[in-house]
């Protein structure tokens, strides 16, 4: 038996907010470690040693500006699965427009079926 165009609308989101929820926190961006000089080459032994600084840089877009926070090390594996997280999310609601078309489609040819 067929489903019911509403009821499949409600189980449709009911299956995506439980997919979301699981997938919180969630962030959209990137996490990269990079070396730096910290700008007092003459005093300081890392630099002199070509070893400079390593520390974590999360990058992100806000209103389409290139954004970068520097990111504590004990946050670094949280916000790692943070941003697969996103990732995964991002898939999920890239197939949810194809799925919206498919479900709007089914609802019309069982309306014209019954007319
Ligand atoms: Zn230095």
């Amino acid at each position: 038996m067929k489903k019911k165009p509403d009821r499949e609308e409600r189980d449709a989101r009911e299956a995506f907010l439980a997919a979301a929820r699981g997938l919180w926190p969630a962030v959209k961006g990137s996490l990269a470690r990079v070396a730096r000089p910290c700008g007092r080459p003459g005093q300081c032994a890392a630099c002199r040693s070509g070893r400079r600084h390593p520390m974590w840089i999360f990058t992100f877009r806000q209103e389409g500006r290139l954004r970068c926070r520097y990111v504590a090390e004990g946050l670094v594996p949280a916000l790692r699965r943070a941003v697969a997280n996103g990732r995964k999310l991002e898939k999920r609601l890239s197939e949810e427009g194809a799925a919206l078309i498919e479900r709007y489609r089914r609802a019309r040819s069982s309306r014209e079926a019954q007319e």
